[in-house]
């Protein structure tokens, strides 16, 4: 089962501007052929139907362990998403209606490219791709063949590493500059991971192809912190008790990929510290929460208070 923490894996820095072009762009890393959603679905079907989960415990226990890290990563690109859609905080004001609407203040909306993420979704992230295509079953793939579903997440994390990239290359703004740069990081921990998983199976130096594509992370400013803290020697188990026998696969000596800053890979207990999710104000002009919005807000605070 699962449980919720109601942080971010990290705190991404909020939009300089409104970019729902720059959103449709982060679109292809949630619902995309190589997104967030296909390795999520990929990882949690994976190990739903994992066979002999107690002969093959480390194994079983890394697929189920990243699973978790994964629907983080869902979580983190659609923040991404909705952020970039809304644009500064400051530029918004939920505090009244929706003022005058017979100018057509939303003429600009028309013409963005994904332009239901504004009619339908009200700025917010829908799992479809840069185009609008919706994510779909087809991308997940789960055999019953643990050596070949470990090799389509290792061929699904570099294929995923690469899209980050071109979107990365896409973007001006902070915010989804940071949720490249992390991504980016976190793929890299995954695709090494899923290759010393396939080498303790098979004994084929497959980490030795990584990486791919080949951008060492030095070269990606966002991703420098994340190094220079160590995330890419950390895998997490994401459960208060369970999923300890990754350490069977990431740790025993085993290094840093050559180009990173070098140190022995650790296992992590839990989950990272995170941060703060942002608080997206509320846009009258998007009919969020609603005209009114003051009485919604007192009614939620009575609420609150009587919690306590
Ligand atoms: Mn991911
Ligand atoms: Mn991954």
């Amino acid at each position: 089962m699962f449980l919720r923490v109601n942080k971010l894996q990290i705190e991404l820095p909020a939009p300089k501007r409104q970019d729902p072009n720059a959103a449709a762009a982060l679109q292809e890393l949630l619902g995309g052929k190589y997104g967030e959603m296909s390795t999520l679905g990929n990882y949690l079907f994976q190990s739903f139907n994992f066979r002999s989960k107690s002969k093959l415990r480390p194994f079983y226990s890394l697929v189920a362990a990243i699973t978790a890290e994964e629907l983080g990563h869902v979580e983190l690109v659609s923040n991404g998403v909705a952020m970039l859609n809304n644009g500064p905080d400051s530029a918004a004001d939920d505090s009244g209606d929706g003022g005058d609407i017979s100018q057509a203040p939303q003429e600009a909306m028309k013409d963005i490219r994904l332009a239901a993420g504004f009619f339908s979704n009200g700025g917010g992230a829908m799992p479809v791709d840069s185009n609008g295509a919706s994510w779909n079953r087809d991308f997940v793939t789960t055999t019953g063949n643990v050596v070949f579903d470990l090799l389509h997440n290792f061929h699904l994390e570099c294929g995923a590493r690469l899209h980050k990239l071109r979107v990365y290359e896409s973007l001006s703004d902070p915010t989804g500059r940071e949720v490249c740069g992390y991504l980016l990081v976190r793929g890299s921990v995954h695709a090494h991971s899923y290759a010393l998983a396939l080498k303790k199976l098979t004994g084929v130096e497959i980490e030795k192809m990584l990486p791919t594509p080949n951008i060492p992370l030095a070269k990606i400013p966002e991703a420098q912190k994340f190094l220079d803290e160590g995330s890419h020697r950390r895998l997490y188990t994401f459960s208060p008790a369970d999923y300890k026998e990754i350490a069977g696969i990431w740790g025993q000596g085993e290094q840093a990929l050559p180009g990173d800053p070098p140190g022995e890979l650790q296992v992590v207990d839990g989950m990272p510290e995170g941060g703060k999710i942002h608080d997206l104000v509320g846009q009258p002009n998007a009919f969020t929460p609603d005209y009114a919005p003051e009485e919604m807000y007192e009614i939620a605070a009575k609420l609150t208070q009587a919690m306590r």
